[in-house]
């Protein structure tokens, strides 16, 4: 049974279209544990039908019923197996009160009976039923098997129906026209939003680049081909480069010294390239109408599917070079293409599965509407780049067709997370006229930049900037920043090739310091590890945010720490603005140790008889130990800057960039907030003002909270900086503590936020939290 598993599994995972998984499923299952039926229902959430599961595929039931036998929660053995989400093995199913007959179904002389749930994130997708005619009982073996088939059928049925369906709230949501579903093979059109994270406020309507460092082949999606000899052409270049690769690849192998018949591989992959049968049936497939790359894919995995269903292992193993071949192929179509990242305006939409911040650091020239990612979540740093550089983005949108998308219109809506494809015209001027909106509120925000961040009761909170991009100054300065609050050292590390010496850094340094000087300059020491890494100083770790990262790195490379505080140091000759901020201190040990390598550089610089001031220095507060020492850390240090993302990450054990516990990451948590409020009251009991710096200070509605809590200062990304400074002009701190009290009587985050968006909402502040004015 555990080999046709892993047969299934794989069948499964190379088949695109879901009937096609279906009927595989019913169809094999039935076999493997001798069953008499098998059959597959789904829950349709399409319009006209509540809550109800479709019988989509049988092998043994009467087939003619397919797509007509519906069954709500209430009704049937299937019902039941929905309504308690948990498998049911019945060995007279006949005798059960819930038993319900389905006329012409033919079902009268089945008897044992095994219903299991199809779940995804906690929804019943559907019911997997396997049914014999005798009495008898199915052993846990076999349930466990079931159980294990289903939870595969769950992520091939989420990746199709992305693809295919409308839900009712779709026209709730949007007020807008209806769209009827289609059939499976329209991928782009007529489809429900994706879902995913807000990544960076605002919206953004234009067209899809896909940007794709690396793809398997399964995922290549069908398209029609707009010129059929162009892609014949394609598809028989990349041959001859891949012939040709082979064989003077073969032949320096052989040239080096290595043996002909350990080369003989090489022979293998050209045989398999000469064959008839593999180019013929590609070129068929490009004339039937698919593009090359879709003809390749299902070549190919025609050919492996054939090779895997052999019982001789060293034929079947034949299956993983054909694989290999398939995806030299499409690589090399790929060459000749655009980049994508040369092909970005004004109007283009990047949509990729992941990208790092280095890349996204990179492209900050090139004007992008918006950006959209199956990866990452609020706080992940590519996140962060993009509300630094404004750009309205969606991030960890779990069902992304990545390639299906290039070229088609979207809408991205970075406040609630959602992202349209090819909507219809009526959603498009509704977006449009928010864009509208939502520009005239900007325009009104940016006549408050000379104006302080004072609330109706006369408290100041200095509003300063997060940066880490040379390029960020002129907005940073143009936003009305008091200074800046976070300059993320590492990202000019990360665009280099190697560690920038002490004149290199300095000048990074002078440049940022100069263009705000007198007003106060925070550089957080090189914070790496996590989801930040520099090509030329790779660190490769199970666990990486638990692992070897910020101030444990360069504690433990006092030659490159040592470099940067006196690079920092130089910079502020003349200036003094400098205030010095240590990452991820855990203990007052590190703390110590830093603080005492710092004074080691300040009398380094005096005795080579350089002009420096001691900085004032700061820690921050990320790591939840730090909450239980604060006064003793407070004591040895100018400033506390607290850092909410990792904070929150470690404090609720939720991984800051993992999207399947997105849902997790709240930033609203009563914990959360307790855990803040008692930072900044510890502090403020040794004298020692608290910033936070995190992307808590973005988010209105934390901000009224912090500004319950006596905050001092606050440090947001550029883009929100207006926005926040808009809404503490708007509250007084007496009224936000009336709020923090309120809200601390709550028992989660869902009610705080609820209590805050509706304040929000009747100070006519809404604008702040939504796409719109
Ligand atoms: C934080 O953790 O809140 C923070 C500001 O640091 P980073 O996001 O760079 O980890
Ligand atoms: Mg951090």
């Amino acid at each position: 049974m555990l080999q046709s598993l892993r047969r299934i599994v794989q069948e499964v995972n190379s088949t695109r279209d879901l009937d096609q998984v279906l009927e595989i499923i019913v169809l094999r299952v039935k076999t493997a544990i001798d069953a008499d039926v098998c059959s597959v229902y789904l829950l349709d959430d399409a319009e006209n039908t509540e809550n109800k599961f479709t019988l989509m595929a049988t092998d043994g039931l009467n087939s003619d019923l397919i797509g007509q036998v519906n069954m709500g929660y209430d009704a049937g053995l299937v019902g039941l197996v929905a309504q308690r989400a948990d498998p049911l093995s019945l060995d007279d199913a006949q005798q059960h009160p819930r038993f319900q007959l389905v006329p012409g179904l033919n079902e009268e002389k089945y008897h044992s009976f095994v219903g299991i749930p199809i779940t995804h994130h906690k929804n019943v997708l559907g019911v997997l039923v396997v049914q014999s005619e005798p009495i008898q009982h199915f052993s846990q073996y076999v349930v466990n098997f079931l159980v294990t088939i289903a939870a595969q059928l769950a992520g091939a049925i989420t990746n199709a129906q992305a693809s295919i369906q409308v839900p009712a709230q779709y026209e709730q949501q949007i007020k807008q026209q209806r769209v009827v579903k289609t059939d499976h093979k329209s991928l782009v059109s007529n489809r429900r939003p994706l879902i995913g994270q807000p990544g960076a406020p605002g919206v953004a309507i234009g067209k899809a680049v896909a940007f794709i460092s690396s793809i398997s082949l399964e995922v290549i999606p069908d398209k029609q081909a707009t010129d059929i000899e162009d892609e014949i052409h394609i598809f028989h270049l990349a041959l001859e480069a891949v012939r040709r690769d082979i064989k003077s690849l073969s032949q320096q192998l052989i040239s080096d010294g290595m043996a002909a018949e350990d080369v003989a591989i090489f022979d293998a992959y050209l045989l398999m390239l000469n064959s008839k049968s593999l180019t013929k049936s590609i070129d068929n497939k490009i004339y039937a109408g698919n593009w090359a790359a879709g003809a390749l894919r299902d070549t190919i995995l025609e050919h492996v599917n054939s090779f895997n269903e052999l019982e001789n292992p060293y034929l079947r193993e034949r299956a993983k070079d054909i694989q290999d071949l398939g995806q030299m192929l499409y690589e090399q179509m790929q060459v000749d293409k655009d980049h994508p990242l040369d092909v970005l305006s004004k109007d283009k939409i990047i949509v990729a599965e992941d990208l790092s911040a280095t890349v996204l650091a990179d492209i900050k020239t090139n004007n992008i509407a918006g950006i959209v990612l199956k990866s990452g979540s609020r706080t992940s740093h590519v996140a962060i780049l993009a509300r630094a550089l404004g750009v309205p983005t969606v991030v960890g949108v779990s069902e992304l067709p990545t390639i299906e998308l290039d070229g088609s219109q979207l809408i991205v809506d970075g406040y609630s997370g959602q992202v349209f494809i090819s909507p219809p015209e009526s959603i498009i001027n509704e977006y449009t006229h928010l864009i509208f909106q939502e520009k005239e509120l900007f325009d009104k925000l940016k006549t408050l930049r000379k104006e302080p961040a004072t609330t109706i009761d006369g408290v100041n909170i200095p509003l300063y900037a997060n940066t880490g991009l040379v390029a960020d100054i002129t907005p940073s300065k143009k936003s009305g920043a008091e200074g800046i609050g976070l300059y993320r050292t590492e990202y000019p590390f990360m665009i280099r090739q190697q560690f920038p010496g002490e004149e290199e850094q300095s000048q990074i340094y002078h440049e940022v310091m100069s263009a705000f000087a007198p007003r106060p300059v925070v550089l957080r020491t090189l914070d790496i590890g996590g989801d930040k890494s520099l090509s030329y100083f790779p660190i490769k770790e199970d666990n990486p945010f638990l692992g070897w990262r910020g101030i444990r790195v360069t504690l433990d490379h006092p030659e490159i720490f040592m470099i940067q505080l006196r690079s920092m140091m130089i910079a502020s000759i003349g200036l003094n603005n400098l205030n010095i901020l240590f990452p991820m201190i855990s203990s007052i040990n590190e703390l110590e140790d830093a603080l005492e390598l710092l004074e080691r550089a300040y009398r380094e610089l005096l005795n080579e008889d350089y002009k420096v001031q001691m900085p004032k220095v700061g820690v921050m507060v990320e790591v939840p130990s730090m909450i239980f020492q604060m006064r003793n850390i407070a004591s040895l240090v100018d400033f506390v800057s607290i850092g909410s993302n990792d904070l929150i990450q470690y404090l609720l054990a939720v991984d800051r960039n993992n999207n399947n516990v997105a849902n997790l990451y709240e930033s609203l948590h009563p914990s959360v907030l307790i855990a803040i409020r008692q930072v900044i009251d510890e502090a403020h009991k040794e004298g020692v003002p608290v910033s936070l710096c995190g992307e808590m200070a973005s988010d209105p509605l934390a901000v009224i909270l912090l500004l319950g809590m006596s905050i001092d200062s606050l440090s947001t990304s550029v883009a929100s900086l207006p926005s926040i400074k808009w809404l503490i002009r708007n509250f007084s701190q007496q009224e936000a503590k009336t709020l923090l009290d309120d809200a601390l009587k709550m028992k989660d985050a869902k009610l705080i936020k609820s209590l805050l968006s509706n304040t929000l909402e009747k100070k006519r502040l809404g604008g702040l939290i939504r796409a719109g004015g």
